[in-house]
């Protein structure tokens, strides 16, 4: 059976978590390999701070603090994401705007953004998907205009860049994963980007409980407290070593992903200008990290009898994201704003293909046969 996703494993992750236990004798949060990871992501990202959190989750979570987000106030995202984009917002009172999306991309229609702003509105939050970048010039603009925070979900977008500019990093806050489904893993957990140095002080205050205790970590004060609302967000040091090792390698991760993808791309292009099947759209001003490969089916019924198909020859595919909007917590939650021109459609039709570091370009091939062989 070829598996649809297999956690990457360069080889060094275990003698940094060895190091992390024996060495260091420090596995909770905070330590040398955490302090290594948010250096990383800061320099390759040009990010002004940069922190590992325990998920993309609980980023989200700390950037709807950051935003100060009360009952009532409303948020604008799209409705194709996963259910932790909104339901960081939820938990601190909003009300969920959903707006559809660009059917080329997946990703939210930047044209439909200030339709969907009321008085209540304080923060778009334009989801990457596939780590393929939103429009951000535009989205950026409208956020300047109305006086709204942009928290970018950019579980998908590590290594992404829009404009020369890395994912996470263009908005207010950035939020990545590194769950064992992202291109980089430890097991569970994110980081949060922050751009504007007036949140970082009170960023580590909400990641580390509410309380002051990094500073007096670093000795600026001889005795912590709290003083501030927070949660446990920080990770591990055992994660967080096992993530060093990947982001050490992050260009070959890149690379060999890119590879996968392209390989999909170019066999599978004749199905696309057959008019069988659509391929995935990176508008020019994008560099994506190939984070997955998807097709689209002509409908919903197809789908299924190509999931069958495959898995009948050993192949996993696998779709996701019922619109939010139309799940039960959706309909409580949120509304959507506008006509649902693509979501429900275009996510009935969405199929991903196996995407992992570890996987063989020949497999990529073979799949690509089978492929064939269903639609010709
Ligand atoms: C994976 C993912 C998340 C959640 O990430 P976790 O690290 O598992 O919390 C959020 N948003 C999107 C778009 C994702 O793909």
């Amino acid at each position: 059976m070829i598996p649809f996703n297999k956690p990457p494993f360069l080889g060094k992750e275990l003698d940094y978590i060895k190091d992390a236990i024996v060495v260091k004798n420090k596995i909770s949060g905070d330590g040398f390999y955490t302090r290594k990871c948010n250096i990383w992501l800061e320099k390759s990202f040009k990010a002004n701070k940069a922190l590992l959190t325990t998920s993309c989750t609980h980023a989200l979570e700390m950037a709807a603090i950051l935003c100060d987000i009360k009952e009532g106030d409303e948020v604008i995202m799209p409705s194709y994401t996963f259910v932790s984009t909104a339901n960081a917002f939820v938990l601190r009172g909003a009300k969920i705007v959903f707006v559809d999306i660009r059917p080329d991309t997946m990703n939210i229609n930047e044209n439909l953004i200030e339709d969907a702003i009321t008085d209540k509105t304080k923060v778009i939050v334009p989801v990457h998907y596939a780590g393929v970048s939103c429009e951000m010039d535009k989205i950026m603009d409208i956020a300047k205009k109305y006086g709204l925070y942009v928290v970018e979900d950019a579980a998908q977008g590590v290594m992404s860049q829009y404009k020369g500019q890395s994912l996470g990093n263009i908005g207010d806050f950035g939020c990545y994963s590194f769950h064992e489904t992202k291109n980089y893993s430890m097991g569970e957990g994110g980081a949060l980007l922050i751009r504007n140095e007036k949140f970082i002080e009170r960023t580590e205050i909400i990641r580390e409980k509410g309380t002051n205790r990094s500073k007096f970590f670093r000795g600026q004060i001889d005795k912590y407290t709290w003083v501030d609302l927070g949660s446990s967000y920080l990770p591990s040091e055992i994660n967080a070593a096992y993530l060093y090792a990947q982001l050490e390698e992050a260009d070959k991760i890149n690379n060999k992903r890119l590879e996968l993808w392209n390989t999909y791309y170019d066999i599978l292009k004749p199905l696309m200008d057959k008019g069988v099947i659509e391929l995935p759209h990176v508008p020019k001003e994008c560099k994506h990290n190939a984070h997955m490969f998807y097709i689209k089916t002509k409908d919903m019924d197809e789908r299924t009898k190509l999931i069958d198909y495959l898995k009948n020859n050993d192949i996993l595919s696998v779709f996701h994201y019922i619109p939010l909007h139309s799940s039960p917590a959706g309909l409580k939650f949120g509304r959507f704003n506008g006509e649902d021109k693509y979501t429900t459609k275009e996510s009935e039709r969405l199929l991903r293909l196996p995407m992992f570091y570890d996987l063989d370009v020949d497999i990529v091939k073979k799949i690509c046969k089978k492929l064939f062989d269903f639609y010709i």
